[in-house]
């Protein structure tokens, strides 16, 4: 298997459909899921009052190798450019041998605050003479969990001053193995609840996960060909870049916007929750007090640049829509994920490449150019061409390097009328 195809992005989408079938070995019920999504009463039975299902594109980036693996890696997004910038860059780092992740673990912290405490010092010490009695509770409560090996292992209490209290907080210390863990940890948390007021003589209200993943942290490193990046200046222009961003918060939100970019696509083609990511990474993105960059980008003694990601990554491959949404099935086939923890390292290797690209772009000739093409094509729909008419007007708008709407509403309505 490789994903470094020369001329995918020019096949057809049943050809690309085909060679991806091929090489994951999707079965004929799969490759449909693939083509029609989301079946109604699927849908009916995931959220409430359902009228029908909003269709996001769904394609695969290509070129990555990761920790050796060749993988296409399914990506979700309305937005044009992510998926084709993904696989571009990550062409730049192949050759010298891809993406690298590391995980520490799949570790999620549930809270539980405690009000009404006159003495937190004291309370926070008979939490912890209570301990085992605590975990214990919690494991009973996900027997499967606990038979995986996961399940609650470690209790921290925070102090929290307030302006009308110090709150006491417990934080359970839980190991979701291949589950996001959300429902895991809340089920836990509020089962445990009364336990912990007996304990304290204080009154429990939220229990509940918190999304700032800090003990499922997920690192990846690139080595990127400065060569295939445009040369020598424009590598240094990416450093300064990341520098400009790690330095001013305004920056810093569309620098991890971009790293968002393709990570929000591949959670939401996984069928994960992107809301809990993109809550934990902009959490961890502020941790020291100021917002700052997800990356770093530096030159190696070779010439080379190198760049790393660490994020949280709260994803599962059981649990919440992975294992009932079709589609998000036949993503995880295509990766070919065997844990919560492969999958997270792809998705943070999307991540890394994506702020590449567009750091290369605004480090080179602006993003725009290569937005035109895709923005053009948009446009051509929205002005109702259709067919082979679509590249037609977006030729000829590439051309007269005209992409004002009213100007690509002409070229389809002459085109339209041959
Ligand atoms: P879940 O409860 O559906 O699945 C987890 C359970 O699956 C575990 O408790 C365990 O009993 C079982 N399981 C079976 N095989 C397993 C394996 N190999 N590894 C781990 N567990 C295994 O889902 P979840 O992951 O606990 O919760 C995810 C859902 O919670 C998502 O849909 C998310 O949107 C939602 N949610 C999120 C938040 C938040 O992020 N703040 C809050 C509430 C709900």
């Amino acid at each position: 298997m490789t994903s470094r195809i020369k001329g995918f992005y020019l096949l057809s989408v049943e050809e690309r459909i085909k060679l991806i079938a091929e090489q994951s070995n999707l079965t004929n019920e799969e490759v449909e899921a693939l083509k029609s999504g989301l079946p109604l009463e699927l849908a009916d039975a995931m959220v409430e009052n359902v009228i029908g299902h909003i269709s996001v594109p769904l394609g695969v980036a290509a070129n990555f190798k990761v920790n050796g693996k060749e993988v296409f890696i399914p990506m979700a997004t309305e937005e044009p450019s992510v998926i084709a910038a993904a696989s571009n860059a990550a062409r730049a780092a192949y050759e010298l041998g891809g993406i690298f992740t590391s995980s520490s673990g799949t570790v999620m912290r549930g809270q539980i605050q405690v009000l009404n405490i006159g003495d937190p010092h004291g309370a926070r010490a008979k939490i912890f003479e209570h301990k085992d009695e605590i975990i214990e509770h919690c494991n009973a409560k996900d027997p499967t969990l606990v038979k995986l090996g996961g399940g609650v292992k470690d209790i921290e209490v925070h102090l929290i001053d307030t302006a009308k209290e110090t709150m006491v907080v417990v934080h359970l210390i839980v190991d979701t193995k291949d589950a996001m863990g959300a429902n895991a940890v809340n089920t836990m948390a509020e089962s445990v609840s009364p336990l912990i007021e007996r304990i304290t003589n204080g009154r429990v209200v939220l229990r509940i996960i918190s999304n700032l993943a800090d003990k499922r942290i997920v690192r990846a490193r690139g080595e990127f060909s400065t060569d295939m990046l445009g040369g020598m200046e424009i590598a240094k222009n990416i450093v300064s870049a990341y520098e400009f961003a790690d330095a001013d918060p305004y920056r810093a939100a569309t620098h991890n916007k971009g790293v968002m970019n393709g990570i929000t696509a591949a959670v939401l083609a996984s069928g994960n929750d992107t809301r809990a990511v993109e809550a934990g990474a902009h959490a961890y993105a502020a941790r020291t007090g100021r917002y700052r960059s997800l990356t770093t980008w530096e030159l190696n003694k070779e010439g080379n640049l190198v760049g790393t990601l660490e994020l949280p990554l709260a994803v599962g491959i059981v649990g919440g829509a992975t294992k009932t949404h079709p589609v998000a099935k036949a993503a995880l086939k295509i990766m070919g994920v065997q844990s919560a923890e492969e999958l997270a390292g792809y998705i943070a290797a999307v991540g890394l490449v994506e702020n590449l690209a567009s750091l290369r772009a605004l480090s080179a000739e602006g993003i725009q150019s290569g937005h035109m093409r895709l923005h053009a094509k948009n446009l051509a729909v929205m002005a109702g061409a259709t067919g082979d008419i679509i590249d037609r007007v977006v030729q000829q708008a590439v051309e007269e390097k005209d992409f004002r709407y009213d100007r690509i509403l002409e070229i389809t309505n002459s085109l339209r009328g041959e």
